[in-house]
């Protein structure tokens, strides 16, 4: 069995405890790698892979990186999804027996990084736990270690609702039961791209008492447990900075399923997945990193409480008038550390002795801070003035104990003030007397031996010495120092006396260097104290900066304070608030929405780009910016408060993210269907496109038809299908509209105005033009329309889409039959017909289409 060093026993045993983590087995100044670990690891890490005693029959694979290095490689796994076990070694290798004695001191995963260069910070960083119960309810917990945060949220509407929840938030890590049943792993691996961890033991131990608060549901208690088992055995250390659990009552947020959060772009785009572009890009003008990251929890709940949402209004409204007085704030907060991740690494107790200055100085801007905000005329912002607590005894302590540019390291010394600790004081006495005794000896010894260039220097190696350059050498009496240390051209010497001073200045160095390091570790423990208090203040200020932030935006876009009522939503000239930033030369052109209760659907026509998709989206990233208490993009907005939103967005808009099937489309529109009430929006946009004409078309009133008669929500509808229009004179609450675009010497121009009523042309061959198909095409087809627009028979339903839409692909059909019914042109028609056209893109689509028309003329 022992094939293994007893060392390799020891590597082996360690591993076999952490299977799904690349294991550092620290080993000198290296984290060294084996087996399986060491072949992953060197090609994750792009380092060579060596073998261990290449001597013997079966080496080991092996990789090692040093140990000063390892957190870059760290942060590369870490971001790549993979956990990392760090296994030090606890005796002193000198005084070790046998093998030195190592263990896992911490297991950094994704979800509990706490390195500032391993987070993003304007976002939070969540490990998630997930647990279920035989009620059919789930439980998700997410906790971010590095600011604290704990917050529960009870689903109790099956398994979809934990995706749409846990979607597009920034989690890397869940920690769930393994007997979670495999396909729902599955799911939560392939949708959320999270790394899954595994706790199946769940404890409830004592100690979470305090932070489970008023949690008074067990299966809370149960999956924050879970949670907490995993956080401490992972960490193995003090997590003081924990925050109480605060249970999310999802009702009290307006919902948003996840294909509306994609859709919708709140926080990211959907082709690059960043921030530019999105709502958030537009709206963050915050100035803390913390509220960014607050911002960032706003989108993604906005409010319902009508009450508390005019709070938010009035403040905004209050900053939105005090111009000077907001500048002011906005520089003042620009000074304020991050409050939340510094409490988190107090706790963690890896702060050094800059991040406690910058620590107080963020608490000495606070006074300055409150005092701005009373300056504001709004007693809502008075009153938030009064909610910045801050410890004033925790600024006097830093304060009194350390100076103001203390060094990076905490085992240096220079960190703590002279006057603080009476023995420090004394050492630094000890140590600078001897260092005044020093420089006097040299005078003394210069003007007895009458040497100018003698001098008294010190070396790690020998200490204080005094040297005199071998020209002087004569001057110097036989025997008056004893020699040291030759150099080419000096002599060092030393004397008694001098290496007693010595000894008296390294022991009073060394002992004030210990000295500090305890005082600053006390210093950090006392500060522990008040931690709670800074994450108050923390959460104070953040909220003042996001509002401050929407104040900002709403000046400097010119968004209106929204108002609520009941029923009848009317917008006036609203706007799109991220297209409207993207044009930049303030070319958008605003439109008037209007839902009341007898018209609550409102029926979109009109040609292609000629502004559909967007006049929906704005509606919704209004209501949103109104429900987390933002002003709005428009002249006017009487808004009503929705419970929920859904969006179906054309599968034509889709074709680049690979999903453009349509069994995503059918899924979207059934989950709107499903959960809809008559407080929601819903935003179909061209739905049925992804089948055949006569499929979609049919689905697609069918859909309309349903909302209308069972749901009552307030829905946007737009569509290509012309014939929808007529549904007017049957849905007493639907109403046609249609975005304006005009024929100009055979262009379209678009002018993207919306206009009551049904859009009567489809203006499908002047886009085909303004994409540029051949002249000759464009011709044919128009001839085409205008034939059967001759047709006195009445178009059949099909005849009238196909005219509108595919006229150029359809009916090439019939004359090229007639005229040539060459074996090529046979070819090409039946290349036609068994096009997918609604797989294509529009490109794809054109290049078909020129290679289809070089056959036909050959
Ligand atoms: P549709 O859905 O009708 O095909 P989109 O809503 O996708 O059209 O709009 C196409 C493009 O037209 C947008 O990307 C935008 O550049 C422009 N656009 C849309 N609405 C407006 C508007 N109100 N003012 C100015 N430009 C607009
Ligand atoms: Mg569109």
């Amino acid at each position: 069995m022992s094939k293994h060093t007893p060392m390799m026993e020891q590597y082996l045993k360690i591993k076999a405890d952490h299977k799904d983590a690349f294991l550092f087995f620290r080993l000198g100044d290296f984290y060294e790698m084996f087996f399986e670990d060491a072949i992953s690891a060197a090609r994750e890490l792009e380092i060579t892979l060596t073998k261990r005693d290449p001597g013997q029959k079966e080496p080991i694979p092996m990789c090692g990186i040093p140990y000063h290095a390892a957190e870059n490689y760290i942060k590369i796994l870490v971001d790549k999804g993979y956990k990392v076990a760090i296994c030090e070694q606890v005796e002193d290798p000198k005084t070790a027996k046998g093998v030195v004695k190592r263990e896992v001191v911490q297991l950094i995963t994704p979800g509990t990084v706490m390195e500032s260069n391993m987070l993003h910070e304007g976002e939070n960083n969540y490990i998630a736990s997930l647990s279920y119960f035989k009620d059919g309810s789930h439980v998700v917990v997410y906790n971010d270690l590095s600011t604290g945060e704990n917050r529960i949220a009870l689903i109790s509407h099956g398994w979809d609702a934990v995706i749409h929840e846990l979607y597009n938030q920034p989690i890397k890590e869940i920690v769930i039961s393994s007997n979670l049943p495999e396909d729902m792993q599955e799911q939560l691996r392939e949708r959320l791209n999270v790394t899954l961890s595994y706790q199946d033991e769940v404890k409830f131990n004592a100690e979470y008492r305090d932070l489970c608060g008023n949690l008074n549901d067990e299966r809370l208690m149960k999956a924050f447990s879970r949670l907490l088992n995993y956080v401490q055995h992972t960490q193995k250390r003090s997590l003081d900075h924990l925050q109480q659990a605060e249970v999310i009552e999802l009702n009290n947020y307006l919902s948003l399923d996840m294909y509306s959060k994609r859709n919708l772009e709140l926080t990211e785009t959907i082709i690059k997945k960043g921030k530019h572009g999105s709502l958030l890009w537009v709206l963050d003008k915050t100035v803390t990193a913390m509220g960014s990251r607050m911002l960032k929890k706003w989108l993604e709940r906005p409010l319902l409480n009508k009450q508390i949402i005019e709070e938010r209004l009035e403040v905004v409204e209050g900053f939105y008038h005090g111009f000077m007085e907001r500048d002011t704030l906005r520089e003042e907060l620009k000074s304020v550390y991050d409050l939340e991740r510094l409490s988190g690494r107090i706790a963690f107790g890896n702060v050094n002795g800059r991040d406690l200055i910058q620590l107080k100085q963020s608490l000495e801007k606070i006074p300055q801070v409150k005092s701005i905000l009373s300056q504001f005329e709004q007693k809502k912002i008075k009153k938030i003035a009064q909610e910045l607590i801050f410890p004033e005894h925790l600024i006097e302590l830093l304060e009194m104990s350390l100076v103001e540019d203390p060094p990076l390291s905490i085992k240096e010394g220079s960190i703590i003030k002279d006057g603080y600790n009476e023995q420090l004081d004394k050492y630094r006495h000890a140590s600078r007397n001897g260092k005044k005794w020093i420089a006097e000896l040299e005078q003394k010894e210069k003007q007895e031996t009458k040497i100018k260039s003698l001098k008294i220097g010190y070396n790690r190696v020998f200490g204080y010495y005094i040297e005199i350059t071998k020209a002087n050498l004569h001057l110097l009496p036989e025997g008056k120092y004893e020699r040291k240390q030759t150099l080419t051209n000096a002599e060092r010497y030393i004397t008694p006396e001098l290496k007693e001073k010595e000894q008296l200045i390294l022991e009073a160095e060394e002992k004030s260097i210990d000295l500090e390091y305890k005082l600053f570790t006390e210093i950090r423990e006392q500060i522990k104290e008040y931690i709670p208090e800074i994450q108050h203040l923390a959460d104070v200020v953040s909220k003042i900066d996001v509002l401050q932030a929407f104040a900002t935006v709403s000046e400097a876009n010119n968004y209106k304070r929204p108002k609520f009522v009941d029923n009848n939503l009317a917008i006036k000239s609203g706007r799109h608030p991220v297209i409207e930033q993207v044009m930049k030369d303030g070319s958008f052109v605003p439109n008037d929405v209007s839902l009341d209760d007898n018209k609550n659907i409102l029926l979109i026509t009109g040609p292609n780009m000629s502004g559909k998709s967007t006049y929906m989206r704005q509606l919704a990233l209004t209501v949103i910016m109104g429900q987390i208490g933002c002003f709005v993009p428009c002249d006017r907005a009487d808004l009503i408060i929705f419970d929920q939103i859904f969006t179906r967005i054309g599968a034509a808009d889709d074709l680049t993210s690979g999903q453009s099937t349509f069994m995503v489309e059918m899924l979207e529109a059934n989950h709107a269907i499903a959960n809809a009430t008559d407080k929601s929006l819903i935003l179909l946009d061209e739905i049925g496109r992804g089948t055949s004409t006569y499929d979609g078309m049919a689905l697609a009133q069918a859909i309309v038809e349903y909302i209308h008669n069972n749901i009552h929500a307030k829905t946007l509808f737009s569509t290509h299908y012309h014939e929808l229009t007529a549904l007017e004179e049957s849905l007493s609450n639907l109403k046609n509209i249609h975005v304006r675009a005009e024929e100009y010497e055979g262009n379209v121009v678009f002018l993207h105005q919306i206009k009551d009523g049904a859009a009567d042309e489809s203006y499908g061959i002047h886009v085909a033009r303004l994409a540029e198909l051949p002249e000759a095409l464009i011709e044919r087809a128009s001839t085409i329309l205008q034939q059967l627009e001759s047709e006195d028979k009445p178009a059949t339903r099909t005849e009238k889409i196909e005219a509108g839409q595919l006229s150029f692909f359809v009916e090439e059909e019939k004359p090229a039959k007639k005229e040539k019914g060459t074996i090529s042109n046979e070819k090409v028609i039946n290349e036609l017909k068994n096009m997918n056209l609604f797989e294509m893109t529009p490109m794809e689509a054109m290049n078909e289409l020129y290679k289809l028309q070089k056959n036909a003329r050959k």
